[in-house]
């Protein structure tokens, strides 16, 4: 059992400043910091370090060597992530303020830029096994889902940044919707709350998830577990990376629900997105 997540790989630039500048002011910043962001980098090192075979389809610029061994590093294969000569890799532009307010600007780059042909080509080899697991951060996300889906595999859509029309688009193609409380709402009142799906995923963070199984009628909810949280960027995409990698392992929406809590747990008692992301050892040692 594959994953091939199809997402978007971002280098998060976090800008230290005492303020945040306003309109024509310029400031100096007191400390850079480079990592890894992006939901679909997130996921793919989330589904990984929770123990899944997970390939990587999506596309960066020609250099950022170290991206790319971060992710394998993760367990992440690699070989697939397309190098475009004519885009930067996608990265965002983090300012945070010394009240931890912050300003964030997304250059999208190659993640917006994936040539249509790369996508079938990719993902070579899918099958009724394999999970195709997607975020709303790249392009060719209906082509990708409707291949996936005439090839047997299952779709899990992750839909945030949440644009109705991006949903919309990819629904009729998705197995498993993943969003968030805010995103469900948004869902519920453009499309109704009897979507044309398998299974419904709602992240409600500090008051846990549920799983709705709409193919047996059932629901499963997971309280979150007490931590103090220290960064919650990445929470969701932690979750949505090991809930992805328990099915694909074929475990039952409970035990998937409680080990990808567990590991969004541990996620928001550290900095960082991708980098933060625990590993299976780490959740077993929390659970027990
Ligand atoms: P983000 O946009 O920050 O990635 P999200 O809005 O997509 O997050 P949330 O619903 O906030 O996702 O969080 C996902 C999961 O992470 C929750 O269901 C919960 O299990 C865990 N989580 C989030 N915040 C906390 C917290 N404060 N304490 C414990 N667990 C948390």
């Amino acid at each position: 059992m594959t994953i091939y997540n199809l997402g978007s790989i971002n280098i998060d630039h976090v800008y230290r400043l005492t303020a945040l500048p306003r309109a024509g002011e310029t400031l100096h910043s007191h400390a850079l910091s480079l990592g890894m962001g992006g939901k679909g980098s997130n996921q793919s090192i989330a589904a990984a370090k929770a123990g899944g075979e997970v390939v990587h389809l999506g596309a960066m610029g020609t250099g950022d060597a170290w991206v790319l061994e971060r992710l394998a590093q993760a367990g992440v294969q690699t070989d697939r992530i397309a190098r475009l000569a004519e885009q930067p890799t996608g990265h965002a532009i983090i300012l945070v303020d010394d009240a931890a307010e912050n300003c964030i600007v997304i250059h999208g780059g190659a993640n917006v830029a994936l040539p249509p042909e790369l996508v079938s080509r990719d993902m070579a080899g899918i099958g009724p096994d394999d999970i195709l697991l997607m975020q709303n951060e790249t392009n060719q996300q209906v082509e990708a889902a409707a291949h996936a889906r005439a090839n047997g595999a299952r779709v899990i859509y992750s839909a945030a940044p949440f644009q109705i029309d991006a949903l919309r688009a990819v629904l009729p193609h998705v197995s498993v919707l993943a969003v968030n409380e805010g995103e469900a709402r948004e869902a519920f009142a453009a499309l109704g709350q009897d979507l044309p799906i398998d299974g419904l995923l709602i992240t409600r963070g500090a008051e846990g998830a549920e799983y709705r199984d709409l193919i047996r009628g059932t629901t499963h909810r997971q309280a979150a577990f007490r931590v103090t949280p220290k960064d919650t960027t990445g929470a969701g995409d932690c979750f949505a990376g090991w809930f992805a990698a328990g099915l694909a392992r074929g475990e039952d929406a409970p035990t998937a629900l409680r080990h990808a809590a567990a590991a969004a747990a541990l996620q928001v008692t550290r900095e960082g997105a991708g980098d933060a992301m625990p590993d299976r050892d780490e959740v077993m040692a929390f659970l027990k």
